[in-house]
């Protein structure tokens, strides 16, 4: 292949990651606990703004999964999740043994429709006497939900929400940072993320009782006596002191990435302006500020003469990494017999849409090329005759 092949969205280290590794392993804190855990924690509370407790952990996964036992959500429970999400957002439901009840998306954010979701809180109370225990909304692709309706319903309900904002790290909605509006919150450092700690994840927490609550559960329920007793079951969720110093060196740099991430999303609305059939997502209005996590398009196929899946084909093939976007929970098989409330939207972005190239470290050059092959595909009218299982 004559040029390199450009990854959807990889790792970019700072430069003081090794740093903060290195002191500690000269202090010898090779421990899911020490100072760079601390520091990390730190440093997110106050990127996010003020009276947030975070705790550092193991992944996004684990976050979500200690906010819905806080929660005290439990086997036959009812928790809605955004259907148009990666199912680490729903996953965690099913380990409380509970069950998920999907909601749609609407056009404007691809986030949770509000209409949907009081439909469904309305319908489930009617069906089962109770309302859900928990929301959990995502911030996709870093374009925040619709906070305004969302809170308003949930507290007409009163129900709590958890927001997934693992892919919005720096997203805002209404100048308030995402992650911090809902009873928890939230991140994930995957190696794929605005920043990385390696794997990891944290719960972002309005009290620091829940915080606290939260490291306890993470550190096996271990009570606090000098010899080992629980009275509660417990996880081994916390952050390695090791990848949080990996994290520390990162948050030097997230101003960087996020501005460098918007910077690339600009400049492919600019680039694929001109083409017709072609839409790159943007937030719907200044309220909401996305920190453009993925930039992402959607193809209209009758007008093009192909699809997401035949640019994605012919992108690789000239080595340039694309992705589908995400397939609906409601939609996969491991889910697909839970309730859902869906109106066709989140199906037909998954049928219609795809994420391009976008990591922080791709030069202006890069995303040239890959606008230079996606024009050359949609000229040659590319077909594959892929079919979609
Ligand atoms: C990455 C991601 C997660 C999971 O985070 P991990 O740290 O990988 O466990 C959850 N939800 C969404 C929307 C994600 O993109």
């Amino acid at each position: 292949m004559e040029s390199e092949r450009i990854w959807l969205s990889i790792a970019q280290m700072g430069g003081s990651e090794q740093k903060y590794i290195q002191d500690a392993f000269d202090r010898n804190w090779i421990a899911p606990l020490g100072p760079n855990v601390n520091g990390f924690e730190k440093d997110l509370e106050s990127f996010l703004g003020e009276g947030c407790h975070v705790v550092g952990l193991s992944s996004g996964t684990a976050a979500l999964h200690l906010a819905l036992i806080q929660l005290g959500v439990e086997t036959g429970d009812e928790v809605i999740c955004q259907s148009f999400t990666f199912s680490a957002s729903a996953n965690p439901i099913m380990y409380q043994g509970a069950i998920p009840i999907f909601v749609d998306s609407e056009k404007d954010t691809w986030n949770i429709s509000p209409e949907l979701l009081e439909k469904a809180i309305i319908d489930r109370k009617v069906g089962t006497g109770k309302y859900p225990k928990a929301i959990i909304l995502v911030h996709l692709y870093g374009i925040p939900a619709k906070m305004d309706e969302i809170l308003a319903i949930a507290s007409k309900y009163n129900i709590p929400v958890i927001e997934d904002a693992a892919e919005a790290l720096g997203s805002e909605y209404n100048g308030t940072k995402c992650g911090t509006f809902g009873e928890f919150g939230i991140l994930s450092f995957n190696g794929n993320k605005i920043i990385t700690t390696s794997g990891g994840g944290a719960l972002v927490c309005k009290r620091s009782e829940q915080a606290q609550r939260a490291i306890f559960l993470a550190t096996q329920a271990k009570e606090d006596r000098p010899y080992y007793h629980h009275e509660k079951v417990g996880y081994n969720y916390r952050l390695s002191n090791i990848c949080a110093g990996i994290g520390r060196g990162q948050m030097e740099v997230l101003r960087h990435h996020l501005a460098r991430r918007r910077e690339i999303h600009a400049l492919y609305s600019e680039l694929l302006a001109d083409i017709e059939g072609i839409s790159v997502m943007q937030c719907p209005d200044a309220n909401f500020h996305s920190n453009y996590w993925l930039t992402c398009i959607t193809i209209d196929s009758k007008m093009l003469g192909i699809t997401a899946d035949d640019i994605r084909l012919y992108l690789d093939s000239v080595n340039i990494e694309s992705r589908l976007l995400w397939k609906p929970l409601h939609m996969q098989p491991v889910f697909k017999l839970y309730p859902a409330y869906v109106d066709g939207t989140s199906e037909r972005l998954f049928n219609e849409g795809l994420c391009l190239p976008s990591g922080s470290s791709l030069k202006d050059k890069d995303i040239e090329r890959v606008v230079s092959q996606l024009r050359k595909c949609i000229t040659i009218q590319y077909k594959t005759n892929q079919i979609r299982l």
